[in-house]
């Protein structure tokens, strides 16, 4: 069965794919969201958004229907840490709220409820949106060919672009044969939706490490929080198995540099835990005639720091701003700023990315003072890569990237 055909097809409505949609339809192009899901579920991800993300929703006129859906704001970090006692980490707080024009802080909202938010405001935008979409393939070209099933049916469309937004396994980046760079996994990090934590602060988050274990806790609506842990591949047993949402809870409940500790141990878990290698990919040049990539399909930041939706975002923006212009000028769009852009900003991010686990996911007495004596060079205002997870990395010098900038923040 052969579609009017759209402007703009989207494959994948995840956050990407269902924010690009939302806007570009706003701007009136005629745009089809091709989702393989029916409903999302929830994979353990992305439930921090950077303030620098929090700017970009801003910018896109995204930001007011995710609070309307829920999304509480983080306004502190507390780095709880075996280096100091509670009441040290909560004087070494950061003020989240400094970090952005609309001084809101972090938001934090389930990757599920935020999909299907954007997926909600792309339909009422006027979007086509095909739930289950099934055996999508793509043909590149400066008129692409896409065909799927869809409803037990072969549908065809021929429109001027098709986006890529299938995630970080995309199966669209796979059939066209984008090579995707990628460094050695270095641990582990896996996630749970618990509720039951009435007594957590809903404006705090906390990173931290004691032992074996760096553990980051984000607060959801109501009673939830969204635990995250982060460990060597040598300690997987300890959080692997049948009863493995029981062992993180327990992980969190021997915290003892972590006030709430006892209230997340009496907590109850309300979704999988899963857990992924933490490790970047990247794309050098993520387009091709007739197709660009955005989001993970694109190549993504090691989760350990938390960027995916603000990258995410950021390339709705970059992009939907270079289509409308091109509307404009009656031309074809030209990608290049979006691509240079983007590959400057993930190689800044996977720098930054690897300085956390280095200060992070290392253990050991060594790594403990190393910890130490970075995190106070760094309140003392040294440079380092570490605030582009939070103000966004061009926002920092590009001395804040270089080895010997990094030397300088690790050395004893
Ligand atoms: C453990 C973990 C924790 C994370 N925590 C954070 C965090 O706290 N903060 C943060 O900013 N980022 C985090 N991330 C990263 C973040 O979740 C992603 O970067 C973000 O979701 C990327 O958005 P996306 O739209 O590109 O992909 P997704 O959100 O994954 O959306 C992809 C969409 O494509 C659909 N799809 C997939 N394949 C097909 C197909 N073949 N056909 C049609 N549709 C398809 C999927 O169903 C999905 O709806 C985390 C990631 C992991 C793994």
């Amino acid at each position: 069965m052969r579609h009017a055909d759209p402007d703009i097809v989207i494959v994948g409505a995840g956050i990407a794919g269902g924010a690009l949609g939302t806007v570009l339809a706003r701007a009136g192009f005629g745009v089809t969201l091709l989702e393989r899901e029916s409903s999302y579920p929830d994979r353990v991800r992305g439930e921090f958004m950077a303030p620098w993300g929090v700017t970009e929703l801003a910018k896109l006129a995204l930001l007011q229907p995710l609070r309307e859906a829920g999304a509480v704001f983080t306004r502190r970090n507390i780095p709880y840490d075996e280096n100091f006692a509670p009441a040290e980490a909560e004087a070494r707080a950061l003020d989240l709220t400094r970090m952005h024009p609309e001084a809101l802080g972090a938001l934090c909202l389930g990757h599920p409820a935020t999909c299907a938010v954007f997926a909600q405001l792309a339909t009422a935008a006027g979007a086509t949106f095909l739930r289950g979409a099934g055996d999508i393939s793509v043909i590149s070209g400066s008129r692409p060919l896409v065909s799927c099933t869809h409803d037990g049916t072969k549908v065809e469309f021929r429109p001027r672009l098709v986006i890529g937004a299938d995630g970080r396994n995309s199966s669209l980046r796979k059939e066209l044969g984008f090579t995707v760079n990628a460094d050695q996994p270095r641990n582990l990090l896996g996630g749970m939706l618990v509720k039951g934590v009435p007594s957590w602060p809903r404006d705090v988050q906390v990173i931290g490490v004691e032992d074996r274990f760096h553990f980051l806790v984000f607060p959801q609506g109501d009673d939830l929080l969204r635990l995250y842990g982060s460990y060597h591949f040598a300690d997987k047993s300890r959080f692997d198995g049948p009863t493995r949402r029981a062992k993180l809870i327990e992980a969190f409940g021997k915290l003892t540099c972590l006030p709430y500790a006892e209230a997340i141990a009496a907590s109850t878990p309300i979704g999988p835990f899963n857990a992924f290698s933490n490790e970047d990919h990247w794309i050098d040049d993520p387009t091709c005639p007739g197709v660009a990539l955005i989001g993970d399909a694109a190549g993504h930041n090691d989760p350990i720091i938390g960027q995916g939706l603000s990258i995410a975002l950021r390339d709705v923006r970059l992009v939907s701003e270079l289509l409308r212009d091109a509307k404009a000028a009656g031309q074809e769009p030209d990608f290049r700023p979006y691509v240079e852009e983007r590959a400057e900003r993930m190689r800044r991010l996977r720098i930054t990315a690897q300085v956390a686990t280095t200060l992070r996911v290392e253990f050991g007495p060594q790594a403990r003072e190393r910890r130490a004596r970075a995190g106070k060079r760094m309140a003392a205002g040294q440079l380092a890569p570490l605030p582009a997870s939070l103000i966004g990395p061009e926002r920092l010098p590009a001395e804040a990237f270089l080895p010997e900038t990094i030397e300088r923040l690790l050395e004893s």
